[in-house]
């Protein structure tokens, strides 16, 4: 149903035509292929009943359009998502075939790039259980059923704890405790993004100068930040007025971003951060390694500390690989004046490993899990 270049964009008018052209020649003898418009294409499959013949034709579609075409000596790598809808009765109305391959096509670009997927039933659950969690984060401030949890951050030459990251917890009145992972993206998705993202900075600011007042030590705090924050101009203004509001010097604050953060828009990000780091709020490259251009990335921002993914992590005192990932990340980030976070750290060994090879500071259940505000003050008194 939909066909879009390497980078997400509608392809020119030439590149449709060579696919429309490849995809005549592509379906079986008795088949139809319609275009409805725009990158829209419309296979009418006859007489399937097993589906073998249609997810033929759907590997044979993804497949012969996974190559590279010349389009007015320009390059374009194109791949193509397939949404597929099955007519078994004569009972199924067009409207309805239609919008069930418009929720397969969902699914497969969910899947990722250059997939195809079925509608079934299953998939119908899915969605229905995204909805709920759209309907009740609407209001999920409101009922004031969000907390935020912190993980201290421990360094490794002194054993102390530095610092924390704030983690969101939503227990949800109806759909009990949804985990970030899960609602982050659907937030993103939804719009409500920057609201939950505001109300996590105002929590931890109010937080901090509670523990501030309390002498509880310095303890600087590392807010995540999501794309859809990022991309907006008034972000870091309202980081500013926040921790002027709540009369938190800026040193105190950190903000985790990942490359996907910065990806949209990277000239912007790199002006909003160097603005962020001159007032004193410090960066921190979050899952470092397992996004794209990592390298690039770090020449241009202004970043202060690099965390070494948990991925990294798991296995890097058994896999040889895993370690020297961790010894590049670690001599890269000393190399640029960084410090250098490792999470995810759950054993003894670990420990051990890190610590040898000179990493700056630790996160993970080794130490100890996110806990709520006042276990984590309990803590940090012990
Ligand atoms: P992240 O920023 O990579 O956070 C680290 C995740 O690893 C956290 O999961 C933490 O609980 C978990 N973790 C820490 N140590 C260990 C360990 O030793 N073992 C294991 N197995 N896990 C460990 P959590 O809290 O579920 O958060 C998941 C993700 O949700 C975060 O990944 C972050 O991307 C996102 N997230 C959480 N809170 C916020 C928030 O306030 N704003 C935004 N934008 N994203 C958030
Ligand atoms: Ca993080
Ligand atoms: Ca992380
Ligand atoms: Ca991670």
């Amino acid at each position: 149903k939909s066909i879009n270049d390497s980078y997400g964009h509608d392809m020119g008018d030439k590149a449709l035509q060579v696919v429309s052209r490849y995809l005549s020649e592509t379906v079986r003898e008795g088949d139809t292929v319609t275009r409805q418009g725009g990158d829209e294409f419309q296979i009418i499959v006859a007489d399937d009943p097993q589906l073998s013949a249609t997810m033929a034709l759907a590997q044979n579609i993804l497949a012969g359009l996974r190559k590279e075409l010349m389009i007015d000596g320009r390059q374009i790598t194109v791949t193509s998502s397939i949404g597929i809808a099955v007519s078994l009765s004569d009972g199924d109305s067009f409207d309805e075939l239609v919008r069930n391959a418009d929720t397969a096509l969902f699914r497969a670009k969910e899947i990722g790039r250059d997939n195809y997927a079925i509608f079934t039933e299953r998939m119908d659950a899915e969605i229905r259980d995204k909805l709920a969690i759209q309907s009740q984060l609407r209001g999920a401030i409101a009922r004031a059923e969000f907390e935020v949890h912190y993980q201290p951050q421990v360094c490794l030459k002194t054993g102390a704890v530095v610092g924390a990251e704030a983690l969101l917890r939503w227990n949800s009145a109806v759909l009990g405790k949804v985990p970030p992972n899960r609602f982050i993206p659907l937030a993103e998705e939804y719009g409500l993004v920057n609201s939950i993202g505001e109300w996590v900075l105002e929590s931890v600011c109010a937080q901090m100068k509670v523990w501030q007042d309390q002498g509880l030590g310095k303890i600087k705090v590392a807010v995540n930040l999501a794309a859809g924050q990022f991309a907006n101009d008034a972000t870091v203004p309202y980081v500013e007025a926040t921790l002027r509001k709540f009369g938190v010097a800026p040193e105190y604050l950190g903000l985790e971003i990942t490359e996907g953060t910065v990806m949209g828009d990277p000239d912007k990000a790199v002006a909003a951060l160097r603005r962020l780091k001159d007032i004193g709020v410090g960066i921190s490259l979050d899952d470092f390694g397992t996004g794209y251009s990592s390298l690039s990335y770090l020449k241009r921002f202004p970043i202060d500390v690099l965390k070494i993914d948990k991925s990294f992590v798991d296995d890097v005192t058994t896999n040889s690989a895993d370690a020297a990932i961790a010894l590049s990340v670690i001599s890269l980030a000393h190399n640029l004046n960084m410090r250098v976070i490792a999470e995810g750290v759950e054993t003894r060994e670990q420990v051990q490993f890190l610590t040898d090879r000179g990493c700056d500071e630790m996160q993970g259940y080794y130490y100890s899990r996110p806990l709520n505000a006042e276990g984590f003050a309990a803590l940090v008194r012990e």
